[in-house]
């Protein structure tokens, strides 16, 4: 029988790439609710394409217009709306896979409700782990959810852990499996070597303009910064279950090893392939088997030498930052989200330089990295202070 899908955030770049690969195996997958935040159009053309019982979006009035649309194309879709019908879907009795790619915040709340009826979560919405990662990964343990890593480095590294703890790697002991540390590769983004004393000038338009990738808005900022790979660092933290000390980044431009696992006996192993999320999607989506994806396949004889640097605190402040709010704790990396999370969508309206994300984020965990946050009340409290202060503070860069 099929498995049934639900993709909160479907017209999203994640989202679109499961509906691609979902496509290619209609004998597997079945849709069975897709929710977006605000893009009606393209949520109707998935609503036709892919006939899901349930759609849902954030507000009513997008839902009537929706529901409207889709009775006169002859749709048997049925529309809900808002934060409520997003959790519902993803925790459904029919559901079995939740691909959980809302960005941002807003994708902790519907994601852990699927966590809390042991569901099988395909986890690309980084944020909610950077927020609640102990209460995240105690969910898993206690309703049993199977939870697989999207994002392409988490994806890579599970994929070279040893089979028998790939299924509770969030509560595995490394060490005892052989492994020396965890090594996290990252592009360094589009300014890698841009001159520092540019970085004030860079405009939104340079920032989403990612070389390897093609991704949403606000992670394409997150890759110019490093706070990519510094929320990608929090989150290995958790999948992993290990500790900042075990973990290292690597600045690789080519963006073909997604991430390598180095084992005590000297070996290191790497997951390769061509940047395209249909990869770690498709592997999810199938685990333990493997399907096709249509990702080009890679030509070593094509592709250009393979570099490693170290990243430089100096260009990138942002992946310091989350770093040591990593070692602080939940409180601190919930802040440290919530703060970017207004500082990139500040930045990407013009109000602010690029080169005040990081300036705004080290004064919110000055402010907070104090802070404990240990249930999902405390956090959520916490996530909005975060940004209360963030929205202050905006006011007061000097331009
Ligand atoms: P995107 O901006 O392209 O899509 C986001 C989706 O979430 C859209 O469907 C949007 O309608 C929906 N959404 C936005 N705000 C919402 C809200 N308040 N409530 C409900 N839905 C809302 O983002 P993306 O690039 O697809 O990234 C999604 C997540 O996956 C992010 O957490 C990102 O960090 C992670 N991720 C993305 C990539 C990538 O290649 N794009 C890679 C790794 C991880
Ligand atoms: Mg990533």
């Amino acid at each position: 029988m099929s498995r049934q899908v639900v993709i909160l955030g479907s017209t999203g770049s994640i989202g679109c790439s499961t509906l691609d690969v979902i496509s290619q195996h209609p004998e597997r997958f079945a849709v069975f609710a897709l929710t977006a935040g605000r893009q009606i159009d393209k949520l109707l053309q998935q609503c036709l394409q892919f006939k899901p019982q349930y759609a849902a979006v954030l507000d009513a009035m997008d839902a009537k217009a929706l529901q409207q649309q889709l009775k006169a194309a002859g749709s048997n879709t049925q529309v809900l709306y808002g934060a409520q019908a997003f959790a519902d879907l993803a925790a459904h009795t029919n559901t079995d896979i939740v691909m959980a790619a809302i960005v941002g915040a807003a994708g902790l709340l519907p994601t852990l409700g699927a966590v809390k009826q042991g569901k099988t979560v395909l986890l690309a919405n980084k944020e909610a782990l950077v927020m609640s990662g102990e209460l995240f990964i105690n969910a898993v343990k206690q309703h049993q959810a199977t939870l697989l890593p999207i994002d392409s480095e988490h994806n890579a590294i599970f994929q070279c852990l040893p089979a028998a703890i790939q299924g509770s790697c969030y509560q595995s002991n490394l060490a005892a499996a052989g492994i020396a540390k965890i090594l996290l590769t990252g592009s360094g983004g589009p300014f890698r070597q841009t001159p520092l004393t540019d970085f004030d000038a860079i405009t939104p338009a340079q920032a989403v303009a990612h070389p390897n990738w093609s991704m949403g808005r606000k992670i394409s900022v997150d890759s110019a910064t490093m706070m990519n790979k510094g929320l990608e660092f929090i989150e290995a933290r958790w999948l992993f279950n290990c500790s900042a000390d075990d973990i290292q980044v690597v600045i690789h431009p080519q963006s073909i090893i997604h991430s390598m696992v180095q084992y005590s006996d000297g070996s290191v192993l790497a997951q390769l392939g061509n940047p395209d999320m249909r990869t770690p999607i498709a592997h999810a989506l199938a685990f333990p088997e493997r399907i096709a994806s249509n990702v080009k396949p890679l030509n070593f004889f094509e592709v250009a030498d393979f570099t490693f640097t170290q990243p430089d605190p100096a260009r990138y402040p942002c992946l310091q930052l989350a770093i040591d709010a990593c070692r602080h704790g939940q409180g601190a990396t919930t802040a440290l989200n919530a703060a970017n999370e207004i500082a990139v969508e500040a930045f990407l309206q013009g109000q602010i330089r690029f080169t005040d994300i990081a300036r705004l984020n080290a004064r919110a965990l000055g402010r907070f990295a104090g802070n404990s946050a240990l249930s999902l009340e405390d956090i959520l409290a916490l996530d909005q202070e975060a940004r209360r202060f963030t929205s202050t503070e905006l006011g007061s860069l000097s331009s």
